[in-house]
């Protein structure tokens, strides 16, 4: 892979744009200030140039061009590795590797396979690969893999799964994500299968639109409170969602709303988690696919791309 952009600051985030083959895609390394690296170190990779899915709120399905194969899942990670530790041995004691940026995760067998081998290729006691999918229909195998693999190699915490749900409400989760997904109760009997002992509770989040529905007696009738957990994110400054005209649910002047709907999620039981990412973040575009787009579209001015090399 070639990197042909690199913005951010080594504080906060930093977005890698690469190429292979003349197709885009970004990877992303991010620390949460003022958590120390050697506490928390957070890799956001690519699965796919692109995506299929195309999400109402995500850039990253502006186009969709392949899956990423393993050998470029490994290289996005080991860029980043080896530039900080070339021994590759990762002392932090969260290592997160999230298959989150561009892509499905679930639509590429390759990312089984890498899930497979990670623990094998680092020496990182804390690492924990985390998948966040929308549970596509067709990604059933995949899931029931996944299981296996969890149990072999990240049990005990060291796996993270989260489904974006986005609504309750099951024709606008259709809207938001127009591709075939499970519903709300096929995530519900998923979840109670793949969860042990141990685990981490999988988390279900909403990049909670304004108007959107999110019931909390729906919540509270199929997911049990000890496995699942809900987190609320703001809808981020992409360009898809400013071309639909998205609100989010979260901020400032809606901030009230927010904070109501949080109480009454916890009054039936679930653990709530109000996910802000930094401002300065949304600045450095670390938000999915917006730079890559750019590239893609061959959209990017000089001056941009002046103004985030120099930031
Ligand atoms: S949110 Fe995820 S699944 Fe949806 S278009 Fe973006 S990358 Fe694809």
């Amino acid at each position: 892979m070639e990197i042909v952009a690199k913005f951010g600051r080594e504080d906060l985030a930093i977005l890698y744009i690469a190429r292979k083959n003349e197709r885009y895609f970004e990877f992303v390394e991010s620390l949460q200030p003022p958590v120390p690296r050697e506490k928390k170190w957070v890799l956001i990779i690519s699965t796919m140039f692109g995506c299929p899915v195309r999400c109402s709120m995500c850039d990253a399905g502006s186009y969709y061009h392949g899956k990423i194969t393993e050998d470029l899942l490994l290289e996005q990670i080991d860029h980043m590795v080896s530039k900080r530790y070339p021994d590759r041995t990762i002392p932090a004691d969260k290592f997160k590797v999230q298959f989150a940026r561009m892509g499905e995760p679930t639509l590429n067998l390759d990312v089984l396979n890498v899930m497979n081998k990670l623990s094998s290729l680092y020496n990182a006691p804390g690492l924990i690969p985390c998948i966040s999918t929308i549970a596509p229909e067709k990604a059933t195998n995949f899931m029931e893999k996944m299981i296996e693999i969890k149990n072999n190699h990240y049990s005990n915490g060291h796996f993270q799964l989260q489904f974006s749900i986005h609504s309750t409400d099951k024709q606008v989760r259709k809207k938001i994500i127009p591709y075939k997904i499970w519903s709300l109760e096929e995530i519900a009997t998923y979840g109670d299968s793949f969860w042990n002992k141990g685990d981490r509770k999988i988390t279900l989040n909403f990049a909670a639109e304004k108007r959107n529905p999110l019931v909390p007696e729906r919540l509270a009738e199929l997911y049990d409170p000890n496995r699942f957990f809900i987190k609320i994110t703001p809808i981020n400054p992409t360009e898809k969602a400013k071309a639909h005209s998205l609100q989010s649910m979260i901020s400032p002047e809606t901030g009230e709303f927010a904070k109501q709907k949080i109480k009454e999620i916890q009054d039936h039981g679930f653990e709530v988690l109000l996910s802000i990412g930094e401002l300065e973040e949304n600045h450095i575009g670390s938000n999915c696919g917006q730079h890559a787009l750019k590239f893609e579209n061959g959209t990017y001015t000089i001056e941009e791309f002046q103004r985030y090399q120099d930031s």
